[in-house]
């Protein structure tokens, strides 16, 4: 019987892994952390080679060990790869991948232990029997699951009427590679976010036809993103997760941050939504204004869902959509904590979370903090 596993193996549970080792559990005795991906670098892996170092928002250190220096022209997804690498190696931290988290339930599926719904309160013991961590691997029994599987692997496509008959390309941010793909094509960007925008510019600098679909006016914001922001945004997200609402978009509250390059995509229309779709058609798309784009391809920059399926046999979802949360701690089962949900749904927020989420650990399982 383990005590913990670490399903994921990104910023969030590779920060996990370090706190609980470094307060004295031990990786492969008492815990174990299982990864989907076939290498290192979580979500980073899958970024689309485009997306460099220096075109990153920012990406913040794992504990202990400092992002070296990288030549910001290189992709994110080789730069974060390695950290990432290294990292496991340095703390001795064995990551068992590629290994899927089909399920997670309890033992014998007592679903009599469950806690009641209203008790706000979580026990500071285990008082229920442990869990079954299924895998396409094999199963591991644990006394708590941390939880780390990030958003990357739940694309979210909105549907809209006429989807399926549109006959050109369609394809979402998850699968983007290259703006070369696009070559003399018309290209409709979907989304209010960083990716859509990015997309954009590289395909008007490339000297593609591009339109620009969003739900809502683009939110440009010129506020400075410095940690007085960082904190409002991080207040905002949790008001929402304690609530049991699931989080919103991340440009939902951050907005998109209003630089001279942006400013240059907007004087020059590329940066200027023709507002939100009303349908597709087999050539294109019509605007809810009743104006149309005709279209060869169709790139969903619609955004990602937290990756939780393999979570549902334990029933956390409120009505509303989401899990209630306080901090990393899941209110309805003591037996979970989850890193990377909600306001820690960022580099500095998911290194963060894993030391909150291994402390947690180590208090439920009266194990003292070493350090
Ligand atoms: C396009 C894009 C750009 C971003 N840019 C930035 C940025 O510049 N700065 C920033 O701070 N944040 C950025 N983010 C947010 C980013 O996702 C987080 O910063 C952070 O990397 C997420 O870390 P994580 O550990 O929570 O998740 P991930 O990095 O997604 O790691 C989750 C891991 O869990 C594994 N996994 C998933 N499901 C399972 C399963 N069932 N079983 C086993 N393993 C599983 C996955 O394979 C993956 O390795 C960006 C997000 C996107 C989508």
């Amino acid at each position: 019987m383990l005590d913990v596993v670490v399903v994921g193996a990104g910023q969030a549970g590779l920060s996990a892994a370090y706190y609980l080792a470094r307060h004295g559990l031990v990786p492969e005795t008492d815990f174990v952390v299982l990864d989907a991906n076939p290498a290192p670098g979580g979500a980073w892996l899958h970024r689309w080679p485009s997306l460099t170092l220096g075109g990153a928002h920012a990406i913040h250190d794992l504990p202990g060990m400092k992002l070296p220096a990288a030549d910001p022209a290189e992709p994110a997804s080789a730069v974060v790869s390695r950290y990432y690498g290294s990292y496991e190696k340095t703390f001795e931290l064995p990551v068992h991948r590629p290994v899927k988290v089909q399920s997670v339930h309890t033992l014998a599926d007592d679903s009599a232990m469950l806690f009641p719904k209203d008790d706000g309160g979580v026990p500071a013991d285990i008082a229920g029997p442990p869990l079954v961590v299924e895998t396409d691997r094999g199963a591991y029994e644990t006394r708590l699951v941390i939880n780390a599987t990030g958003t990357w692997d739940k694309p979210h496509w909105p549907h809209y009427p006429g989807l399926g008959t549109f006959t050109g390309r369609q394809l979402h941010t998850h699968d983007f590679q290259s703006v070369a793909e696009f070559a003399g094509q018309r290209v409709l960007v979907v989304g209010g976010g960083t990716s859509a925008v990015q997309f954009l510019l590289q395909l008007a600098d490339a000297g593609m036809e591009t339109a620009w679909s969003t739900r809502r006016a683009p939110e440009f914001t010129s506020r400075e993103f410095n940690p007085d922001w960082g904190r409002d945004v991080e207040r905002r997200v949790n008001e929402r997760t304690a609530a049991g609402l699931p989080p919103l978009s991340v440009v939902g509250v951050t907005g998109l941050p209003l630089t001279q390059q942006y400013q240059n995509g907007i004087a020059a229309g590329t940066l200027v939504s023709r507002g939100p779709l009303q349908r597709l058609t087999p050539d294109g798309a019509v605007f809810e204004d009743g104006s149309t784009f005709e279209a060869d391809a169709i790139l969903w920059a619609t955004g990602f869902r937290a990756a939780l399926d393999h979570l549902a046999p334990l029933k956390l979802r409120e009505p509303g959509g989401g899990i209630v949360m306080d901090g990393v701690k899941v209110a309805r089962d003591p037996r979970l904590l989850m890193v990377g949900y909600g306001a820690s749904a960022s580099t500095l927020g998911a290194s963060r979370a894993g030391r909150a989420a291994a402390l947690a650990a180590l208090d439920r399982l009266r194990v003292p903090a070493t350090a």
